[in-house]
């Protein structure tokens, strides 16, 4: 099996939701994209959780197939964050990050998990996200994800980090903060010059865009009618994107830009659970069966019954 491991934040977030509010959800980016690609091949989890973070979470991880050897339990609080949506889910506002014992975290990779081919850095400093690949040994495909929050503030040590990431997964408005343009065309342009060669941009509702050195490939979102939580569907993306390439890969396909073009639909129908319920619950029960019934809806949904090029259609 071609493990992958992944690092990030573990934590408890509050979260302001339409439907009313919900505080210390289980959350963090590394919980959210080790349950999604755990789906798809086994884990290495390596984060840092509080005093107050409990077994319960750690063993519905190893439950799912994720070791947690790499997660260590300082003395403190765990990271927390709290979040504001707007009424229509579409926009929300970061109300507090309190990094917690995230602020003197030095991350250890068990000697198991160095030679990972597959690496996904969640969303965390970028110091520390740098702190990891000097850990591992060579591996195959380095995926990494970043907000705004460390785009704005980690600045330095971002660019610094690009420099040895393959793939950037990121959202259309921190692509456009990044790449220091309106057009996200030309900010990825700009970002892929900072080092990824391919860069994933996440729009939401409205699909993914991968840019990589041979063009553009657009993949729509699953159009739900209940939506209650967007927490953490970013990170479901990219482990759900990653976790697939891992399984192909396992299973001796080619990790070529095919398999690219499929894992970005991969990470939208993983997505598109993680939104259904609070937190990362729809993630916790989601089958197999249920994954391969959507990925078929999602065939469906671009599925074009003729050509459209065909001359008879012009005038
Ligand atoms: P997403 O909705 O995919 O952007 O991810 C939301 C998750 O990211 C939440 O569960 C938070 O705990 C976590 N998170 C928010 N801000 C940060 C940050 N600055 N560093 C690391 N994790 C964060």
């Amino acid at each position: 099996m071609s493990r992958l491991l992944i690092v990030g934040s573990v934590a408890f977030d509050d979260l302001e939701l339409p439907t009313g509010k919900h505080d210390n959800v289980w959350g963090g980016s590394a919980s959210y994209a080790s349950l999604a690609a755990s789906l798809f091949t086994p884990i290495d989890l390596v984060g840092v959780i509080g005093e107050d973070f409990p077994d319960k979470h750690l063993q519905t991880l190893r439950g799912h197939g994720i070791s947690t050897e790499g997660v260590e339990r300082a003395a403190g609080k765990s990271f927390r964050w709290a979040g504001r949506y707007d009424a229509t889910l579409s926009s929300r506002t970061t109300l507090d990050t309190q990094l917690n014992v995230f602020a003197d975290f030095k991350p250890k990779i068990p000697a198991s998990a160095r030679r990972a081919p597959f690496v996904l850095l969640g969303n965390i400093h970028p110091s520390l996200q740098l702190e990891v690949l000097e850990q591992v040994e060579k591996p195959r495909l380095v995926v990494a994800d970043t907000m705004n929050f460390w785009i704005t503030g980690e600045p330095t040590a971002l660019k610094k980090l690009l420099h040895h990431v393959d793939v950037l997964v990121i959202n259309d408005e921190e692509a456009r903060q990044l790449g220091e343009h309106h057009n996200v065309s030309r900010a990825a342009a700009a970002i892929r010059k900072m080092g990824p060669k391919h860069l994933v941009v996440k729009r939401g509702e409205y699909g993914a865009l991968l840019f990589d050195p041979e063009g553009t490939f657009f993949a729509p979102a699953y159009p739900l009618e209940d939506v209650l939580d967007p927490t953490g569907a970013g990170d479901t993306f990219a482990g759900g994107f990653l976790g697939y390439l891992a399984h192909v890969d396992a299973k001796g396909g080619s990790v070529d830009r095919a398999a690219f073009r499929r894992a970005i639909v991969a990470g939208s129908a993983m997505a598109s659970f993680c939104v259904e319920d609070v937190g990362p619950n729809r993630l916790l029960t989601l089958s197999g069966t249920q994954l391969r019934d959507r990925l078929g809806q999602f065939k469906q949904l671009v599925h074009v019954e003729h050509e459209l090029d065909a001359l008879s259609l012009l005038r």
